[in-house]
């Protein structure tokens, strides 16, 4: 095996590298080193003609040594990206349970829709007269989120949940600016159970953040919210079903607490999933919501994006929603760029959104239907529970036998006296073939593990997935410990040093030797 140095690794990966083939290959779990250490810079895939004289004109600029790209054949670079691309656990590989990031089945028929010419070539600086049915689908995709979440307006531009966030946090500030309190409404009210993108977002925007304690069980109370409000409060920033997975039971009271403040109400609709159908969260006094496209919607994400995050608006923040939004008039359909003299605060990104994204999201709601979406929130829900009651013997419930939404959540005190962690036991699930579940968050609950099934898990899927965690369990309480602090031993790589790589990361790689002239080969 190769380090990123391109020397061999110590054998201090015994044991858990014990018995170590020749060629550090395990089965057909191939070791794959770094492009820039196989192959040669004197190899080529392809061939290119020598170029024809000619007179440079980077002046100073002009490079005076080799560059050292990668050579490979084209066998080669096969080879590596296949075995790279193996190395990646992902969702249409096996159940993928990490709580929050809803990582469900994208069908396939998305995919075929995105690829249509119309929609996968289209260029967003295309006239208008063009690109018609890019325009009704947006539009239809709107009046859809419009009408799941019972709110007046939706910005479909922003690109991911927290840009979401950052949009919807935007109009607020703008309403607050229209009614002459942006300077001294400059407290943003947050959970203490929140993702951290919702103080990020508030931090980022240039407003204070004030935490508000939730209860012991997990919620949040409306006397907590009322002693937090004040006149100097803009909003209130909520996940609903929240963090822990549950239902917040007073969000219409503490709504209406916020909005007789003056302040505002924004939901962190991440967790949409396990309401679609069921709740219009305009119906329970939200202002604004973001929709993880790539997570209720089921566009693929992981890996980086790209995401969609349109956010839904309220009436009183209906007028602020930012440029473009598409609007109809009679067949035909137009974009609004530049609303002059309306109250939109700008625009949050370049262009008009993620159109892929759009199409898979749309193709995934006409396919469903309105009864498939509610079905899907309700298997989701199901699925949860499901996996709570069959573990709650084994692990232990974060929050007793309270039916979760979405997602179970389970506490580290089953491990007590194991002399194991939350960490030892998600390591321990790779070797099973799992990847872990969300682990420490919510930070409310202590070594927190939260499992999120979605719909997309078959009974048997599920089964064995809980069988595998009590078999775990079992042997974490039987004092197995070697099965979890060597974990992973099967995985391409063993426990890293985390805080290591995070602390003094290797951002650079250096070629081992001095980087040859490339040459022809004959
Ligand atoms: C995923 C998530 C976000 C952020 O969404 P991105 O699309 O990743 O930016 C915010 N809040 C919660 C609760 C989430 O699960």
């Amino acid at each position: 095996m190769l380090n990123n140095q391109g020397r061999p690794t110590a054998p201090s990966e015994a044991p858990r590298r014990a018995r170590k083939t020749f060629t550090s290959n395990r089965a057909l779990q191939i070791e794959e080193a770094l492009i820039f250490e196989i192959g040669d810079a004197c190899v080529t895939g392809v061939d290119i003609d020598e170029p024809a004289p000619f007179q440079p004109r980077l002046g100073a600029h002009e490079r005076t040594s080799a560059i050292g790209l990668p050579g490979l054949s084209e066998p080669e670079t096969m080879r590596h990206y296949v075995r790279l691309s193996q190395k990646n656990y992902a969702i249409d590989s096996g159940p993928y349970p990490l709580g929050s990031c809803t990582m469900k089945h994208n069908p396939r028929l998305n995919e075929q829709m995105a690829r249509l010419p119309g929609f996968g070539d289209v260029h967003p600086l295309q006239p208008q007269s063009t690109v018609q049915g890019a325009l009704e689908l947006i539009d239809r995709l709107a009046h859809y989120l419009m009408t799941l979440t019972g709110t007046h307006a939706v910005a479909m531009s922003p690109k991911a949940g927290a840009h979401g966030e950052m949009c919807g946090m935007m109009a607020i500030r703008a309403a607050l600016e229209a009614r002459g309190e942006s300077r001294t409404r400059n407290v943003v009210l947050v959970p203490d159970s929140a993702h951290g993108t919702n103080p990020a977002t508030a931090a980022l925007i240039g407003f204070d953040v004030r935490a508000v304690p939730a209860r012991d069980d997990g919620t949040l109370s409306l006397e907590a919210v009322k002693a937090a409000l004040a006149p100097d409060v803009a909003a209130i920033m909520i996940t609903n079903p929240n963090t822990c997975g549950l239902f917040e039971r007073d969000v219409v009271a503490i709504a209406e607490a916020v909005r007789a403040a003056g302040a505002y109400f924004y939901c962190d609709g991440a967790n949409f999933n396990a309401i679609v159908g069921k709740t219009r969260p305009g119906d329970l006094g939200v202002d604004a919501m973001h929709i993880n496209l790539h997570k209720t919607f089921s566009t693929p994400h992981g890996g980086g994006g790209p995401g969609a995050g349109p956010v839904v608006l309220s009436e009183r923040l209906a007028p602020f929603a930012p440029v473009p939004f598409v609007r109809r008039s009679g067949g035909a359909f137009s974009l609004v760029e530049h609303a002059r003299g309306g109250q939109a605060f700008g625009r949050v990104t370049a262009f008009h959104g993620q159109m892929g994204m759009f199409v898979r999201a749309l193709s995934y709601m006409l396919s469903h239907g309105s009864d498939g979406m509610r079905q899907a929130s309700e298997d989701a829900v199901l699925n949860a529970n499901y996996v709570r009651v069959c573990l709650s013997d084994a692990m232990s419930p974060a929050f007793g036998e309270r039916a979760c939404m979405h997602e179970a959540l389970f506490d580290d005190e089953w491990l007590k006296g194991t002399g194991l962690t939350t960490l030892d036991f998600a390591k321990a699930m790779i070797d099973e073939g799992y990847h872990p579940m969300t682990v420490y968050f919510p930070l409310i609950v202590h070594g927190a593990m939260l499992i999120e099934p979605t719909e997309s898990e078959s009974r048997a899927s599920l089964d064995l997935f809980i069988m595998a965690l009590r078999d775990l369990a079992l042997a974490a309480k039987r004092g197995d410990t070697e099965r979890f602090t060597g974990a992973p031993r099967f995985a391409p790589r063993g426990r890293l040093d985390e805080t290591r790589a995070a602390r003094d990361p290797v951002l650079r790689w250096t070629p081992k030797k001095p980087v040859d002239e490339p040459k022809t080969v004959e």
